[in-house]
């Protein structure tokens, strides 16, 4: 029953940003569970390794190059899945990018990168795949959050208030498309040691062992941590559950 109730044979997953840290991580439980798996990323040496990995494991994937910021590159990107692999029953917004700096440093540009590569990409992106998860009977969408979505930072202001938007864009598309029987559920990351982390761990004296402190697991989030929450929130096992933000942080919101 198990292995029917997580198989994700014959399903398309598009995991943005997949083709390094959280998104890959997703992308590896996607495929080890049967999927088809679309790696979108910018850089295409990148998502070319990636995608050589995927394949090596025996699972199919391809890689497509787009900017999830371009609404026309989204659009291609979408219909570049739905021409190559005929469907698309899974998308992950998992792109995302960090600035740090306090409020009064920050600057519009700045403001508008991270907005629009961890906020905008993910209505792009939901929209470009709606017609062809409502046109096949159902679908799942998987926002990647943060800590951010909970917490304010005093040096993370832009990025704090993309990630609180992506829960509630979560939510509304929860609202609006469960009459479809499209899921959308977002995971909100702890620390995890990715490359996104990698400037912020030079930057913050102690962070590594602050973090080590504040979390129960008393260790730092690695990227096949996200394999199987991937699964579940793609899976038939996640049917009833829409509109949720899931921690993957080893407890670490719950502390005090
Ligand atoms: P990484 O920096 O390792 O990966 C980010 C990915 O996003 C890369 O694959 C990058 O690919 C892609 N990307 C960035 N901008 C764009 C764009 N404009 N178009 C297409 N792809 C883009 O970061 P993480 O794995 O750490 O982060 C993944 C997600 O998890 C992000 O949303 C992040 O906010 C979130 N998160 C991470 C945490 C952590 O501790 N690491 C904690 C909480 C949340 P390319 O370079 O090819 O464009």
């Amino acid at each position: 029953m198990a292995t029917t109730l997580f198989n994700l044979t014959g399903k398309v997953v598009i995991v943005t940003g997949g083709n390094g840290g959280i998104g890959l991580g997703m992308a590896r439980g996607l495929a080890q569970a049967g999927a088809t798996v679309a790696i979108v990323g910018r850089n295409e040496a990148k998502s070319a390794d990636a995608v050589a990995e995927l394949q090596q494991a025996g699972a199919k994937a391809i890689a497509v190059t787009a900017d999830v910021t371009d609404k026309a590159a989204v659009a291609a990107m979408a219909e570049r899945v739905l021409r190559d692999l005929g469907r698309i029953d899974i998308l992950v917004n998992n792109a995302g990018i960090n600035i740090r700096k306090p409020p009064q440093a920050l600057d519009i540009a700045e403001w508008d990168s991270v907005l629009q590569t961890n906020l905008t990409s993910a209505f792009l992106c939901s929209q470009a795949v709606y017609p062809a998860m409502k046109a096949a009977g159902g679908g799942k969408i998987i926002n990647i959050g943060s800590m951010m979505s909970i917490f304010g930072a005093s040096f993370t202001p832009a990025y704090a208030a993309s990630k609180g938007g992506i829960v509630q864009f979560t939510r509304s598309c929860a609202c609006a498309w469960a009459a479809d029987n499209i899921q959308a559920n977002a995971v909100l990351p702890g620390w995890i040691d990715t490359d996104l982390t990698k400037r912020a761990r030079q930057e913050i004296g102690g962070l590594h062992e602050r973090v080590l402190a504040r979390t129960p697991a008393a260790r730092w989030g690695a990227i096949d941590d996200f394999a199987g929450i991937a699964v579940f929130l793609s899976s038939a096992a996640s049917d009833f559950v829409t509109g949720t933000a899931i921690p993957v942080d080893g407890g670490y919101s719950i502390m005090g």
